[in-house]
């Protein structure tokens, strides 16, 4: 079976960035599982996978335009120390959910001054070039309740409570 929209895709993948350095990887896990066509993964990793077949393997280099877009500076900003009211000591690379108008996003620390701190909201991955080695292991019709909701149920999926 061939990967095409609606079908699920079950993935091994290896995300490495321009230097070689490995940021993710499904080894020692299931897979990944995706519905093919519905904006899960990333465009560039989804249009290089259509038309593949389980055991299939590629390498995908994939451009921030494709990818996580691409850095956008307005999205650093300083905001008051005051603002993290509870938290004891901040310090570079905390993480912390913010509330914003396209509601909750996850920030960054990167910078920790007297008063005031500077949080970054961009995807840790924007303005990077990707780089995925992937394995394809599974390819399946979706059920129609996962195409109603977008998703992928079960193993490497999503998981309803
Ligand atoms: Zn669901």
């Amino acid at each position: 079976m061939k990967i095409a929209h609606e079908k699920v895709v079950s993935i091994h993948y290896t995300l490495t960035n321009r230097e070689g350095s490995v940021l993710d990887s499904s080894s020692g896990n299931d897979p990944l599982a995706y519905l093919h066509g519905f904006g899960n993964i990333i465009p560039g990793l989804e249009n290089a996978l259509e038309g593949k077949e389980a055991g299939e393997k590629l390498s995908v280099t994939v451009e921030p335009e494709q990818g996580y877009g691409a850095r956008d500076e307005q999205l650093v900003q300083a905001v008051p120390r005051s603002a993290f009211k509870g938290v004891e000591e901040l310090a570079p690379g905390m993480q912390f959910q913010a509330q914003g108008p396209q509601g909750t996003r996850l920030v960054v620390v990167t910078q920790v001054a007297e008063d005031v701190v500077t949080v970054d909201a961009n995807h840790p991955l924007a303005g990077q070039t990707l780089h995925f080695e992937v394995e394809v292991s599974e390819v399946r019709d979706a059920t129609s309740v996962e195409l109603e909701h977008g998703h992928v149920h079960g193993p490497g999926g999503h998981h309803h409570h």
